[in-house]
């Protein structure tokens, strides 16, 4: 559809006026990872009613606009490293449920290469995922300000199906086609994306598509449980073009798992503190909470990420299932006037709000200026957004959990950090019901904690709703709290002991 008007267009003006457009626009609706941050250097507080966000590296972005040979290649090879990223993905889960099935205890599982590969993964594929919309970001308003007939959803859904395209071709003849069918189904998320919140700028568009979404969804998942397998090595089929630093996959995966060993805290995973008081902030073992030490049969269930177009069902079905949860929110979401809005609404209907970072980053790789940015800025940007002043903070891929440096940061807020013991994995898998049955095996083996999701998935919303009726039933005779219900409680009870 575009055309260069001459060989070599006007690269430089038309840069800069894209890179100004992207100035003035206000910030990003989702998650950005380390390595795309420029910390620090953000807006504070201001709320904004959010129109076009900006790509995390503009200037980047233009630097490859500026080649445009070198743009296919890059984006080439982030299509091609996202479905590999899927695939990966769904061979570590599928080695995770294989040990929870075997018994093997959860402290230990949690102290896997698996896990940990798990970890990196997560922070892996949102990294390539925002760079991947960085450049179409910067690839549309190419295209529109250059062609002044051209629409924006138009151009989107155009490349779209371009993308769908590309990978159905990776696809043929590829070694299990319905695990990367499901990644296609993930390339095509980030587009609606593109389309809900760039283009259209209205995240009632979400909602109002939800439900059509989630039937696509569950045709895919559909087949799923027919009982595919992944087979094992099968992402390498989808091994991303070679030779641009960064986008290599596994290796990635890998690296950065070693990585995440050192920055994780696993080695208290098995016990809270048992004498109080019992938590309070800190950088020692009472400062950082995994429910292991909650009374038998209570469970909080806490949800990150958001608040993104799929929180206002979460937030519906708890209110139709009369239950509270814990919200761990990223203050950059809280920048968007819709979006501060469901995190009032939250709030309102007596739900806990608690601190996620500013942009998910990975913590303990920042400067000090952007771990200042990503612990005390996002604190204090929420509290003017909000109203409150949140107590609790999860980090990011729970990275930094082990670096007293970065618990300190977190100390000095007066908060308290929460970790987590039931981890359902559910940004990688799109089954609702293995979602619940991998939460369920947990859960059974542990017998009280922490259940994490993430408010930001399709699948998410299905799953969460689903555990909820178990944990309302009575025959499970379990009870459910907030995370700053269970501390003030368990504190008081500490207290109060002679
Ligand atoms: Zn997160």
């Amino acid at each position: 559809m575009t055309k260069k008007k001459n060989g070599n267009w006007a690269v430089t003006s038309m840069t800069l006026a894209v890179s100004a457009t992207f100035a003035s626009a206000c910030t990003s609706p989702t998650t950005k990872t380390a390595e795309n941050t420029v910390a620090g250097g953000r807006n504070p507080a201001s709320v904004n009613s959010l129109c076009h966000p900006t790509p995390d590296d503009a200037a980047e972005a233009a630097r490859v606009l500026a080649s445009p040979g070198r743009y296919e290649d890059k984006r080439r090879a982030r299509l091609r490293a996202m479905v590999q990223a899927y695939m990966l993905g769904a061979e570590l889960l599928d080695h995770y449920d294989e040990m929870l099935d075997s018994g093997k205890p959860l402290a230990k599982i949690r102290k896997s290469v698996t896990y940990l590969k798990l970890l990196a993964l997560h922070q892996i594929r949102q990294s390539i995922r925002h760079s991947l919309e960085d450049i179409y970001m910067v690839k549309i308003e190419q295209e529109v300000q250059t062609n002044p007939g051209f629409r924006r959803d138009e151009v989107v859904r155009k490349y779209t199906s371009d993308a769908g395209e590309e990978i159905q071709d990776l696809i043929r003849g590829g070694p299990d086609t319905l695990y990367a069918r499901l990644a296609l189904l993930d390339v095509k998320e980030s587009f609606e994306d593109l389309q809900d919140y760039y283009v259209t700028c209205d995240h009632t568009v979400f909602q109002r598509n939800f439900d059509k979404r989630l039937a696509t969804h569950n045709a895919d998942v559909e087949e799923l449980k027919k009982g595919a397998k992944v087979k094992r090595n099968a992402h390498k089929y989808f091994e991303p073009l070679r030779g641009e630093k960064g986008l290599h996959v596994a290796d990635l995966v890998d690296r950065l798992a070693r990585e995440m060993r050192d920055h994780v805290e696993f080695e208290n995973l098995g016990r809270d503190p048992q004498s109080g008081p019992i938590y309070k902030a800190g950088v020692g073992t009472y400062g950082n909470m995994t429910g292991n030490g909650f009374p038998k049969g209570t469970w909080a269930l806490t949800y990150d990420d958001g608040p993104a177009g799929t929180t206002t069902k979460v937030i519906d079905n708890l209110k139709k299932h009369d239950m509270k949860a814990t919200f761990f929110m990223l203050t950059q979401q809280l920048k968007m006037a819709a979006y501060a809005a469901m995190g009032k609404r939250e709030i309102a209907e007596g739900h806990a709000v608690a601190s996620h970072s500013y942009t998910h980053a990975n913590v303990p790789k920042l400067s000090a200026a952007g771990r200042q940015h990503e612990i005390v800025d996002a604190v204090n940007d929420f509290t003017t957004i909000l109203g409150v002043r949140p107590k609790y903070f999860r980090l990011p891929y729970g990275s930094g959990t082990n670096v007293t440096s970065v618990r300190q940061i977190i100390a000095d807020q007066g908060m308290i950090h929460v970790f987590w013991n039931v981890d359902t994995l559910d940004w990688q898998d799109k089954n609702p019901d293995s979602i619940v049955q991998r939460a369920l095996k947990q859960m059974n083996q542990l017998g009280k904690g922490i259940i994490l999701f993430h408010d930001i998935h399709p699948q998410s919303v299905v799953a969460s709703e689903k555990l909820m009726g178990y944990l309302k039933d009575p025959a499970n005779h379990i009870r459910t709290v907030t995370i700053p219900e269970i501390v003030d409680e368990m504190n008081a009870a500490a207290a109060a002991r002679p």
